[in-house]
């Protein structure tokens, strides 16, 4: 009888389905582009968005050398902070192992195990949110010049109509406003302000699942299409416009991998998680913002602005998505994750 299969540690770890050693193997380079292209470079490009694992590893994107641990020690804002995680959603998600009889508990911020996860995330999410008044983008956002955009920018819409001098009136766009030596001071009161006035009273957080819509959407009359949009992304905002809250949801998807169930967390993986999540949370305070800034909603009076509820193009952006826009300016380029 032949020997059962053992799958090997990195097949264990990367996964690789139906294979007892994993896909994501580095392969020798072919030799000639007349070499046929195996059945694992194949899976490794479909899989790493056109990358093999040996080019990842030499353009020095993927490494398993040792990392010098994250070690900031500044504070986490107070509305990012632990008092912020409310229970959004109920039940709670079980933690792996947790559930009413376990002892690993829920994905809340109350939850020991969560928060030593959440602690260096939120640290350095904190760290950039800081320093963004001194970013030419987040000036540009808060006070730069804006301008409806010109009608030829604007597609057609999904009946072939042509855009038309109504539909330009929702969308603008904001460009960068002269650099002068008060500018970020300009920013900074503002963020305060928005922060006193308008987060202190609004902001919840809370953890969601890819796997089902937050509870308290189920009974919006959401279309299949948005529900699958909710459930699918990273992170959520979501204006309420009665009683005038912004709660964000977070994935426990990524945040899942850095519980390292299988203690098999590279330094560098654990970095790079780290560095996703927090801006995953940076994206969606910039929707935040964008909702605080009282462009779409009067927080005193709990009404909104139904003529400015989509967000604004930067510049001669094509998508008009805040929190792409500000994740590309402050990291010149947005972060997703190689593995499709
Ligand atoms: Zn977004």
């Amino acid at each position: 009888m032949a020997a059962p299969i053992v799958p090997t540690k990195y097949q264990a770890k990367y996964g690789n389905p139906g294979g007892s050693k994993s896909g994501f193997t580095p392969l020798s380079p072919r030799i000639s582009d007349l070499q046929p292209v195996s059945n694992e470079e194949n899976f490794q490009r479909n899989s790493l968005r056109g990358y093999t694992t040996t080019e990842l590893i030499d353009l020095d994107a993927h490494s398993s050398r040792q990392f010098k641990e994250g070690n900031l020690q500044n504070p986490i804002w107070e509305f990012m902070d632990r008092q912020r995680w409310e229970l959004l959603d109920y039940p709670p998600i079980p933690l792996p192992g947790g559930g009413p009889n376990l002892t690993n508990g829920y994905w809340t911020a109350d939850n020991d195990i969560v928060w030593n996860i959440m602690t260096p995330i939120l640290r350095l999410a904190s760290r950039v949110f800081s320093r963004l008044p001194l970013h030419p983008w987040f000036d540009a956002f808060l006070f730069g010049e804006f301008s409806l955009i010109p009608l030829e920018r604007l597609p057609t819409d999904v009946s072939g109509v042509p855009a038309n001098d109504g539909m330009r009136q929702q969308f603008r766009c904001f460009k960068l406003r002269e650099p002068r030596p008060g500018n970020a001071e300009q920013c900074a009161e503002y963020v305060q302000r928005l922060v006193d006035n308008v987060f202190s009273k609004c902001v919840r957080l809370g953890f969601k699942t890819k796997r089902r819509l937050p509870s308290k959407y189920l009974n919006e009359g959401y279309d299949d299409q948005l529900i699958e949009k909710l459930k699918s992304s990273n992170g959520l905002t979501i204006l309420n416009y009665a009683p005038g809250t912004i709660d964000v949801w977070i994935s426990i998807e990524s945040l899942e991998q850095l519980l390292d169930l299988n203690n098999d967390l590279n330094s560098g993986e654990r970095l790079v998680l780290q560095y996703r999540m927090a801006t995953i949370i940076i994206h969606e305070f910039l929707h935040v913002l964008f909702h605080a800034s009282r462009r779409s909603y009067d927080f005193d009076n709990l009404t909104y602005n139904a003529g400015a509820m989509i967000e604004d193009f930067f510049d001669d952006e094509i998508v008009a998505e805040l929190g792409w826009s500000g994740e590309n300016a402050v990291s010149s380029g947005t972060c997703t994750k190689i593995a499709a």
